[in-house]
């Protein structure tokens, strides 16, 4: 069998061919009928239409001329770690998304079902030899922001080099000192593992790099604002999902591009939904791509997300590292600081996150919440209840809603997404 270019990269890199062709297959019909199919998109999602085209191809050829350049590559899950580190020494951050049922049959093998689909996937993904973005890491880093995760990665640790961070579960002064520390002895792995080290120049520079991208995605956050709304949510989340792994230079001027085009967008009234169209807000659990199924179905019912309470949203962008300290120990303070500001549902209490979903609610103009959570997911399922309360006492309406990533229950969530729409 003769192999194209990108096939021989990716059984260079050790990837099941047929079963990653299949994946491939699938991928690009989705992308058609859930992205293509929009009517009035913004020219600069060109783009991401173009990255999610070659998805597997021309991003994971870049990693690999690095690598044989002898850079390294570092594969994360989770937005608390500080990928500064990484630009600071010449690394690339990749986020590794795990948002696909198709890796997860093969996770099931020898993790519970009852498991959630996000750690399901993940494994998986490695399991099968299924991602090129697993497979070109040097390096995955992983958390324990949650039990299942960290067991996970005891397991994928017998296949891949993987670190873990240990994040608090509180964040007092304990839970601080711990962080703070966590967060130096990552700095030394990364030393480690580049061989450069990380001064205070370097670090200045990578923080303003990645602040550079939250700030375009904080513009894009309060555009967002306009009714009609200037770009639908499944194009706003596809483009924060890319940003997690694409090189954070090209980001902050295609994010640019973008907002540009939709400042205009909005100075001229034009929307892609029309004005007065229902507004949602999601909140709850990250969605990796290509997890686009809820926002899918919200937009096909006609209204339209105009934010996300989540780690592919506001948790991946709103707070910025402070800049303009000079030595290194203050920076590696404040870059610790900002990390833990990161209102995920692993932390007790968590009561800043139910004052960022009202707050974007109204920022946003939302309408009603729906709050995602991913199946067997606890530490989210249970802080729901208070996100419940607190939008009952602010008067915001809410839906809460439980699935994973197969389309088994893409009929149910319809029923109950119209319905709700229809009250609002
Ligand atoms: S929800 Fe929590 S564990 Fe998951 S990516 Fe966000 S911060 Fe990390
Ligand atoms: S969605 Fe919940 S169970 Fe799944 S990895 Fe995140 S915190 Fe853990």
């Amino acid at each position: 069998m003769t192999l194209n270019a990108n096939e021989q990269m990716w059984s260079d890199l050790g990837i099941d061919l047929e079963s990653h062709g299949q994946l491939m297959n699938a991928l690009g019909p989705i992308y058609g009928e859930i992205y293509l199919s929009q009517e009035n998109r913004p020219k600069g999602m060109g783009f991401y239409d173009f990255v999610v085209g070659d998805i597997h191809g021309i991003r994971v050829k870049e990693l690999r001329e690095h690598a044989k350049e002898g850079g390294k590559v570092v594969a994360t899950y989770c937005v608390f770690v500080p990928e500064e580190f990484c630009w600071a020494t010449g690394a690339i951050p990749i986020s590794l998304c795990a948002g696909t049922q198709f890796s997860v049959p093969v996770a099931e093998e020898v993790l519970p079902r009852n498991t959630c689909a996000l750690i399901k996937s993940s494994y998986g993904f490695k399991l099968g030899r299924l991602c090129p973005y697993v497979q070109v890491s040097h390096l995955i880093v992983g958390e324990t922001t949650c039990d299942g995760k960290k067991k996970m990665f005891e397991l994928m640790a017998e296949q891949h080099p993987v670190y873990v961070m240990e994040v608090p579960n509180k964040r007092g002064a304990a839970g601080r000192t711990l962080w703070q520390q966590e967060v130096r002895d990552f700095k030394a792995k990364i030393e480690e593992l580049t061989g450069n080290e990380i001064t205070a120049e370097n670090l200045a520079g990578a923080i303003k790099k990645v602040n550079a991208r939250r700030k375009e995605f904080k513009r894009l956050s309060a555009l967002r604002a306009a009714d009609p709304a200037p770009i639908s949510g499944k194009d706003a989340l596809l483009a924060t999902q890319v940003s997690m792994y694409d090189d954070v230079d090209r980001e902050v001027q295609m994010m640019q591009a973008l907002n540009d085009e939709l400042e205009e967008r909005v100075r001229k009234g034009e929307g892609v939904a029309p004005k007065g169209a229902k507004r949602i807000l999601i909140s709850g659990s990250p969605m990796a791509i290509p997890n686009w199924k809820l926002h899918h179905i919200i937009e096909s019912a006609g209204a339209v997300v105009v934010g996300e309470e989540s780690c592919t949203g506001s948790r991946f962008f709103d707070e910025l590292v402070p800049e303009g300290t000079e030595n290194l120990e203050d920076m590696l303070t404040v870059l610790a600081d900002r990390y833990l500001k990161t209102n995920c549902a692993c932390f007790t209490p968590n009561t800043e996150r139910l004052d960022d979903i009202i707050r974007m609610a109204r920022d946003l103009k939302a309408d009603g919440v729906i709050h995602y959570n991913l199946q067997f997911c606890h530490t989210y399922a249970n802080e729901a209840v208070q996100v419940d309360r607190a939008l009952a006492e602010a008067g915001i309406p809410l839906l809460r809603v439980e699935t994973d990533y197969s389309d088994e229950d893409a009929g149910q969530l319809k029923t109950r997404i119209d319905a709700f729409l229809e009250m609002l």
